[in-house]
């Protein structure tokens, strides 16, 4: 009955270890769904990863980052090192919580002059690291802002100041003259920190901000990359719990629709709850590729959606949409039918979905 992700472990290993060893400073990310793993074996996974002996110790302490305060809990037992909250620290919220015996280790993002003083006022010898903001306009310092910071900080000695941080929009290209503009407010900031917190670098970005910063560590957050960078290591498999003949014009379903021709109803395990949804992942969501979707044959000539469930190779319809923890799909007469207990392959945007079972070889 389950949706699961079966990990060829060795390869998995292989390319995380590939990945940590090219990276000095490596910082994993371990939040939301934990990109179909769970957050809590991502953090098992990043401190066999830091056990390896891999990490360069001049690259900064081991640091494992979560993306909010509440998911510290399920990392913060199973990584030994630092762990750095992503999300900003505001002066409400799960923020104002955490565990006291966690204090020296969880390092906040600070991207507010307000929450600054907040914080320090609260902690002040708080672990921090100042983001500043980036094209992105997410959250972050502007640059009069950063400036401004580091004067509050020269009344905070207390205060430890772990880095800056740069989030990156995902690359249309090169970062590099964004990073080297930003940087220069960083250098101008005075901060008593060499310490860069950057994502969505590529290798040759980072090896050229190491040749450019050469004063500074840098530390490349990374998620995506790092998880599931090895895509042919992962696997999602579905199981073919039930096989159903129908006839033209016969009903089936929760909405008792007539079968527009005949073939086989197979009902798969895989549903809302897991995140299965209507369309199949493109990564392309805009409208535009939505409308190319449904004219290359995403709706067949019946009315039938795509579904990202494949047999035999090829992606099969939905007889109609899934259902909580199952779905039902269409098989046209004259494919083969697989038997009942069959696996089905499915493609999943690895970072919406909830496996019942993660199986790692
Ligand atoms: C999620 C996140 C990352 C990691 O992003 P990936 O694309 O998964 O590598 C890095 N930095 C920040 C601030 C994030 O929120």
């Amino acid at each position: 009955m389950s949706l699961t992700l079966s990990v060829d472990g060795e390869r998995w290993r292989a390319h995380l270890r590939a990945v940590a060893a090219a990276n000095p400073g490596l910082v994993p990310v371990a939040k939301g769904n934990g990109y179909g793993f769970t957050v809590g074996r991502l953090a098992r996974k990043a401190q066999w990863l830091h056990d390896q002996g891999l990490h360069d110790p001049t690259a900064g302490a081991p640091t494992l980052a979560v993306g909010t305060y509440d998911e510290l809990e399920h990392v913060a037992h199973r990584f030994d090192g630092d762990l750095l909250v992503l999300a900003p620290w505001r002066p409400f919220g799960v923020g104002l919580e955490v565990d006291p015996a966690l204090a020296d280790r969880v390092v906040h993002t600070v991207g507010r002059l307000g929450d600054l003083a907040d914080l320090l006022d609260r902690q002040p010898d708080a672990r921090i690291v100042l983001e500043r903001m980036t094209s992105m306009k997410r959250h972050g310092f502007s640059a009069p802002d950063l400036w401004a910071a580091s004067r509050m900080l020269t009344d905070r000695p207390g205060a430890r100041v772990e880095g800056v941080a740069m989030h990156l929009p995902l690359a249309q290209g090169s970062h590099l003259s964004e990073v080297h503009r930003l940087m220069n407010d960083v250098v101008a900031a005075e901060l008593d920190t060499r310490t860069l917190w950057v994502s969505h670098l590529t290798g040759t970005e980072l090896t050229a901000l190491r040749t450019a910063y050469a004063d500074y560590t840098i530390r490349p957050r990374v998620g995506t990359s790092l998880w599931l960078g090895d895509r042919g290591a992962l696997r999602v498999e579905s199981t073919v719990l039930d096989v159903h003949a129908v006839e033209r014009g016969e009903t089936y379903g929760y909405r008792g629709r007539g079968a527009p021709k005949s073939g086989h109803l197979l009902v798969v395990s895989g549903g809302t709850a897991h995140g299965i949804g209507l369309e199949a992942p493109t990564g392309d969501h805009s409208m535009k590729a939505r409308a190319a979707t449904l004219a290359r044959g995403g709706l067949d000539a019946v009315g039938f959606v795509r579904s990202p469930f494949s047999i035999d190779g090829k992606l099969r319809l939905f007889a109609e949409p899934p259902h909580m923890q199952a779905s039902m799909l269409f098989l046209p007469h004259g494919a083969r039918v697989p038997e009942v207990g069959e696996e089905v392959e499915v493609r999943v945007r690895f970072t919406t979905t909830a496996f019942d079972a993660v199986r790692i070889s």
